[in-house]
């Protein structure tokens, strides 16, 4: 995150960070607290230099004063074409925030500035699914050649990746927000088989062989489908993504009188013992050579984690350099006391 020094909150930062529309955010005042590298961009200027400033001190924000006025009287975020913007259709966004400093108001305003950041991801979401469906109808509609379906893929791999950003800031929005689960009985058993279908295209592509290790009987648990759904499908989606020379990955389910435990299992590039205790954590991303050209955000095993955790489960991993590794969690089969169907 370029600067919004007052909040300290780091998933904050990073919500408004990976959005692509130009966003401020002011406090209270009116004065500008934020900006984020796509409002850096349109409005050609540097967060530093207006940080701590009414609009009216820089002449790039001089002209949005009374939309600011304006979403600082009502309270609501506002967006608004960019004025003297040479770009037709840009827009930009102004949030109202927590004034600097210690105040009382600070928890209530911070959740609702955590609830229209909740909403402009969301908002995300449809352009780029509509512009995934674009590059599919592309090669649906006619012949392209293969350079041209090359970059296609590379565009619809693109878009895949903003969508699983998009769902990751969400999903890290939700636990914060410390919403309830959705529980019901479920078979983890098939909400591995759907979590493997939705990767196969991906791991076709990067050369890895799916298999799958489960009871025949299933496994029967009280859970919240989709958030488990999507638990093992960060796992899945990892050690496929870890396994940079392609390579098997295997995911096993099995069962004991009280626990479900499943794991991932990867040949990838594995990990240092050193980073191990860290991994679960927001953000935290091993930095080797061989991570390097690797993409991601670090969000996602700590979503796993707290996906886990609120079903009464814990997270574990194994893992040694070069060698590959493990990773799963044990849930319990019974959820407070409540029996398994
Ligand atoms: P990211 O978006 O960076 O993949 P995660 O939270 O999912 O974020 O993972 C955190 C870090 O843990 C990754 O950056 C990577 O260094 C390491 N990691 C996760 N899964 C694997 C795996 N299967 N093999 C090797 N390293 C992994």
């Amino acid at each position: 995150m370029t600067t919004l020094r007052t909040l300290s909150d780091k998933t904050l930062a990073a919500l408004i960070d990976g959005v692509p529309e130009a966003v401020l955010a002011v406090d209270e005042e009116g004065r500008i607290v934020g900006c984020n590298r796509a409002a850096e961009a349109a409005l050609d200027l540097l967060a530093a230099d207006i940080t701590g400033h009414l609009p009216a001190a820089h002449p790039h924000t001089a002209p949005l004063a009374d939309m600011i006025r304006r979403a600082v009287t009502t309270g609501q975020p506002t967006r608004e074409p960019l004025p003297n913007s040479g770009h037709a259709g840009h827009t930009i966004m102004v949030l109202v925030t927590p004034a600097a400093g210690p105040s009382h108001h600070a928890p209530r305003s911070m959740s609702r500035l955590l609830d229209q950041m909740r909403e402009i991801v969301h908002e995300l979401k449809l352009p780029i699914s509509s512009a995934k469906s674009f590059i599919d109808l592309i090669e649906a509609t006619g012949e392209v050649n293969t350079q041209q379906a090359k970059w296609a893929e590379r565009a619809r791999l693109s878009l895949i990746s903003m969508l699983s950003l998009v769902h990751e800031l969400l999903d890290m929005a939700w636990l914060e927000s410390g919403a309830a689960l959705t529980l019901q009985s479920t078979d983890l058993c098939q909400l591995a088989e759907r979590a493997l279908a939705g990767l196969e295209n991906y791991a076709h592509y990067r050369e890895v062989d799916l298999s799958l290790d489960i009871p025949p009987e299933g496994c029967t648990l009280h859970g919240d489908e989709s958030r488990l759904e999507g638990a093992i499908t960060n796992l899945v989606s990892n050690a496929i993504k870890y396994s940079p020379d392609g390579g098997p990955v295997r995911l096993v389910i099995r069962r004991t009188a009280d626990t479900i435990t499943l794991r991932v299992e990867d040949r990838g590039i594995g990990i240092a013992p050193e980073h191990i205790p860290h991994l679960f954590q927001p953000f935290y991303r091993v930095q080797t050579a061989a991570t390097r050209r690797i993409e991601g955000s670090g969000l996602g095993l700590s979503i796993v984690k707290g996906i886990v955790e609120k079903h009464g489960g814990t997270v574990f991993v194994e893992s040694a350099p070069g060698e590959g590794s493990v990773f799963g969690f044990t849930l319990p089969v019974t959820n407070g006391g409540t029996p398994i169907a």
